[in-house]
């Protein structure tokens, strides 16, 4: 008897939807379910610390393909449901309600999930006024609340924070950044780029406190909202009070499945170059992963769409029997203020910047370069550059310092 070959995908995320439809469009003939535990297809996160936020953009909007796109490619969406074990023995997904999926090949896209504040003797759940940001639902319980001239203190000043605040200064929030870190963005970019954005922000009125440490938070008297932040600056102890809290400081990978089921974890769930686990049914990808990196010359685990959209492909082609490395390069972008950043690279280890454009007119690059090589660049409103910047980067090109600095030589020219 014929039986039909099954892939169970976990997360219905950006990694997730991408697996499930590349499958298809890459010929797989076999039954496809998609478990994803939130409310709503596959969608973009991206826009939930921008256009989303700033309600710019609509819900239908954020969703990857539309909802009929799934039933035309012969995909099962099983949403609102949540996988609670896998049991590798039996090749079976278990569900939240007991009920059991079998799988030729199971591919986990969990994602990962806000890192939390650690505010010791707090019941965070119960705080109205402090936020995380990872999904539509954190959005929908925040996004009525950025009232103009209500104070949001922020903690954190990566990406989400940086975009979160440009967001609630545009609906008239005033906003105050707190890190540890003492410049914006300081885990993934130079002096010159952080000193440039937090300059771009402190000009629409955004005030930093940095470095400062969060000692703790004051609540009301019913103890559900925050009504001050306590922070340690310079050792001082200061208390800034504050309508709303959000806290963007990192994501915790979500590898308890894996974990539990006996797959090697570190950093993420290890997987190889074609993103198979320690158990060749199982594959991970997207933020959950922890994958070698030619690029990097070591494993490594990130987070963005890029990645997770060509990490899924790479599943997707295992799957099939047709294998592809990782390119694991990575990039990125961001949106503050309407100005558009690109990065690629990692510039961990770099001995120096050079910068081509122009600051004043936010138009420029900053390349990365480590005994000579091209590491890394951070791009602003140049798009050529990054596209130029991209093929010298997954090289890791020799490049001539000035050739790089010198508007009249094109970028891509040093290409090859
Ligand atoms: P996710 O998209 O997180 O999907 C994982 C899914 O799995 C989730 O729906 C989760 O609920 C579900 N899940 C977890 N466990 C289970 C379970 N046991 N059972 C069922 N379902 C489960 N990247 C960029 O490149 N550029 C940007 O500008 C950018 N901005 C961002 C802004 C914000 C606010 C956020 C939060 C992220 C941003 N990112 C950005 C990062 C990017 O969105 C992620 O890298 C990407 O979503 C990762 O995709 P993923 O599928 O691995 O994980």
């Amino acid at each position: 008897m014929y039986v039909e070959e099954t892939v169970v995908i976990v997360g219905a995320g950006q990694a997730g939807g991408e697996v499930a439809t590349s499958l298809r469009q890459q010929g797989y003939e076999g039954r496809v379910v998609l478990v994803g535990d939130e409310a709503h297809p596959p969608y973009q996160r991206p826009p939930l610390s921008k256009g989303f936020l700033l309600g710019k953009m609509q819900l239908a909007q954020l969703y990857l393909k539309p909802e009929a796109t799934y039933e035309k490619f012969n995909i099962t969406l099983k949403l609102g449901t949540r996988v609670t074990a896998i049991d590798r023995e039996a090749r079976e997904a278990v569900l939240q309600d007991g009920s059991r999926l079998g799988y030729d090949k199971l591919v986990i896209a969990t994602g990962g999930r806000a890192r939390l504040l650690p505010l010791p003797g707090v019941e965070q759940r119960k705080l109205g006024n402090l936020f995380y940001l990872r999904s539509i639902a954190d959005v929908e319980a925040m996004r009525a609340r950025f009232e103009a001239g209500k104070h949001l203190v922020l903690i954190g000043a990566g990406y989400v924070g940086l975009e979160v605040a440009s967001a609630a200064v545009q609906l008239g929030v005033k906003v105050t950044v707190v890190d540890v870190a003492p410049r914006v963005l300081s885990r993934v970019t130079g002096p010159e780029v952080s000193g440039f954005i937090e300059g771009v922000h402190r000009e629409r009125g955004v005030v930093f406190r940095m470095p400062a440490a969060v000692q703790g938070v004051t609540l009301d008297a019913a103890e559900e909202a925050v009504r001050e932040v306590i922070v340690a600056q310079d050792g001082v102890e200061d208390r800034i009070a504050a309508d709303l809290v959000l806290v963007g400081i990192g994501l915790t990978p979500n590898t308890e499945l894996a974990a539990a089921a006996g797959l090697a974890v570190d950093d993420g769930i290890v997987v190889d170059e074609m993103a198979r686990t320690s158990d060749p049914a199982v594959l991970a990808v997207g933020d959950c992963a922890n994958q070698p990196s030619a690029y990097a010359g070591r494993r490594i685990r990130l987070e963005s769409v890029p990645n997770a959209m060509e990490h899924a492909r790479v599943a997707a082609a295992t799957v099939l029997g047709k294998p592809v490395p990782s390119p694991a390069v990575p990039w990125f972008w961001s949106e503050q203020f309407g100005m558009r950043l690109q990065m690629v690279g990692l510039s961990t280890g770099y001995d120096r910047c050079v910068t081509r454009g122009s600051m004043e007119n936010r138009a420029f690059s900053a390349f990365y370069l480590a005994e000579g090589r091209l590491i890394a660049a951070d791009v602003i409103g140049r798009p050529a550059d990054f596209q130029a910047a991209k093929k010298l980067v997954a090289v890791k090109a020799v490049v001539d310092p000035g050739a790089l600095a010198d508007e009249n030589v094109a970028l891509a020219s040093l290409v090859g």
